[in-house]
């Protein structure tokens, strides 16, 4: 199990899944690539597969829709983060 998303919730509905492409992500073992992409700063748009990890900036990527409550793991950081919503938009908040 690789993907950053952990422990997903039965959903009231299925979630979309993606197919992750090469990213050019180079801080981490290159199997785990395809799940982490560089933020390309405030006009970045986060696709419904994406949350961005407030302590290093790196875009985390499943390959399902992430919802608000899900777990994920940034591994660039080590962090674990809740994506919690906020004004509509998924936030990532580290879990101490
Ligand atoms: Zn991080």
């Amino acid at each position: 199990m690789t993907d950053p998303l952990e422990l997903p919730k039965a959903g009231r509905r299925p979630r979309q899944t993606f197919e992750l492409e090469e990213t050019g992500f180079n801080e981490v073992p290159k199997r785990f690539r395809r799940f982490y992409r560089r933020w390309r700063g405030p006009g970045d748009k986060l696709g419904p597969n994406e949350a961005l990890c407030p302590v290093c900036k790196v875009v985390i990527r499943s390959t399902k829709e992430l919802r608000a409550g899900d777990r994920v793991y940034c591994m660039p950081c080590m962090s674990r983060l809740e994506l919690v919503e906020e004004d509509g938009m998924l936030i990532a908040k580290v879990i101490y």
